[in-house]
């Protein structure tokens, strides 16, 4: 709260600009007090996946805009299953400019009541915070993006480009409701240019907001399996095809493999503005990593910190091994599982050829498992991020705003493939520590400060971009 209302009198205090001018025909005040009254009623519906029950939130948001003489269209019921739905709605713009997508998934993750503090579908507004299931992680999110998309078609900004709201079933599970919309309404999408959803979260410790990010890639998921067959003995006479120790040394040589070293231009500013939070030679190793890089105590320094080691390189951390379920049985076969982390652009053939090299041992397969996603990454120099850049200039005076990668998975990828340009921006700033107790875990909630956040800034971004 109190981190709020020190961005706020600063932001008074900045000549107004264009944009601002025209922001002023939004009353925030209500309008965050009617988002926390939305907000707390679409929490109230489990959509806990799974089963998903997306189509009761779909209903809810069609009724919503409806209000608003927005229509929106319930859509995929037939091939995402029962109860299940993806939605859809578009204010027009004047079509001088392509459109912008908000995007965000209805389905949430369980939660178990007894660790709670409120139930955590009562969509409790309590101690200036929004509770329940999906308040980060992001149902908060579709509906800052509902009450911004219905606040400027309200306050009647021209509009260069339709403002698209998208809905998704089953982004916590498989990805089919973003998927199957790509897949079925190329329509509703060929005039899409950029996208916003989910994404890296901005770094807040303590009170200080260190950087905001915006998300411009993801590390991609290419999970392996190493196999290795022999002949199944007892243990009491070992024979030398035993598989078990072929996968054994399979995994150490992985594991010590130093994947090269490569410097992504989304990764090499998001160094630089990290670098502006340190000093001596930490600041001018992290604001010329492509130097320091071939530095032995640069390279050291840069890659002490484990995220940035993983959006630096191609990363493997073998997990699961079988072999014998007896001590006194030499098993046929033994498999190790690697969770390997591609960068967005690996080629992921060149990356298996140079892994079989490291292996080094032809009786030992490499299969690829299922659930490879694409690649993904976005620009770094676009309307949209500059957009952001302004925005935040204005909301939060002085903070940087970098473009991470993130280590996890969203539907991006998905939406990405489908030639938009897609971008993590979570539109509120939430501290570290909260964020890791809420998503996925629990009392999970927004304060309604940075429910009020999140509406300056996607009406403002949005602004900037006509
Ligand atoms: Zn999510």
């Amino acid at each position: 709260m109190s981190l709020f209302a020190v961005h706020a009198a600063a932001a008074a205090s900045i000549a107004p600009l264009r944009a601002d001018a025209q922001k002023k025909q939004i009353d925030y005040a209500s309008l965050r007090d009617e988002t926390v009254r939305a907000m707390s009623e679409y929490l109230q519906i489990n959509t806990t996946n799974p089963p998903g029950n997306e189509l009761a939130t779909a209903r809810w948001l069609k009724a919503f805009l409806a209000k608003d003489g927005i229509e929106g269209e319930i859509l995929d019921t037939a091939e995402l299953g029962q109860g299940r739905a993806n939605f859809f709605a578009r204010v027009k713009g004047d079509g001088t400019k392509k459109a912008i997508a908000l995007v965000h998934h209805m389905d949430v993750v369980p939660a178990n009541p007894e660790l709670w503090s409120v139930p955590p579908f009562s969509g409790t507004v309590k101690d200036g915070y929004v509770w329940g299931r999906g308040a980060l992680d992001m149902k908060s999110q579709g509906i800052i993006h509902l009450l911004s998309l219905i606040a400027l078609k309200r306050a009647g900004v021209h509009l260069t480009r339709d403002i698209v709201f998208i809905a998704n079933a089953d982004e916590e599970v498989e990805g089919s409701g973003a998927t199957v919309f790509t897949r079925r309404h190329p329509d509703l999408l060929k005039n899409v240019e950029f996208l916003i959803t989910e994404g890296e979260g901005t770094n807040v410790d303590h009170g200080v907001v260190r950087w905001f990010a915006v998300g411009v890639g993801e590390k991609r998921a290419y999970w392996l399996r190493l196999v290795a067959h022999g002949t199944t003995a007892h243990g009491s006479i070992p024979r030398a095809d035993n598989p078990v120790p072929r996968i054994a040394r399979a995994v150490e040589r992985v594991a010590a493999w130093q994947t090269p070293i490569r410097l992504l231009p989304a990764v090499d500013r998001f160094l630089k503005a990290q670098a502006t939070l340190e000093t001596g030679e930490h600041r001018a190793w992290l604001a010329n990593a492509a130097h320091a890089l071939e530095t032995p105590n640069g390279r050291a320094y840069i890659l002490s910190d484990p995220y940035r080691n993983a959006i630096l390189r191609n990363t493997i951390a073998p997990t699961v091994l079988t072999g014998s379920k007896q001590t006194n049985i030499i098993p046929p076969v033994a498999s190790a599982e690697l969770d390997v982390r591609l960068l967005p652009d690996e080629d992921t053939v060149a990356f298996r050829r140079e892994l079989v090299r490291v292996i080094d041992d032809s009786s030992v397969h490499v299969e690829v498992m299922p659930g490879v996603m694409p690649s993904y990454s976005a620009d770094i120099d676009t309307p949209l991020v500059r957009a952001v850049e302004e925005e935040i200039g204005v909301l939060l005076p002085g903070v940087l705003v970098t473009t991470p990668l993130a280590a996890g998975a969203t539907d991006r990828p998905t939406y990405s493939h489908a030639g938009i340009q897609a971008y993590g921006l979570e539109p509120y700033i939430v501290e570290d520590s909260e964020e890791i107790r809420g998503v996925h875990g629990v009392d999970e909630r927004l304060s309604i400060a940075n429910i009020e956040f999140g509406l300056r800034l996607i009406t403002g971004v949005i602004q900037r971009m006509q």
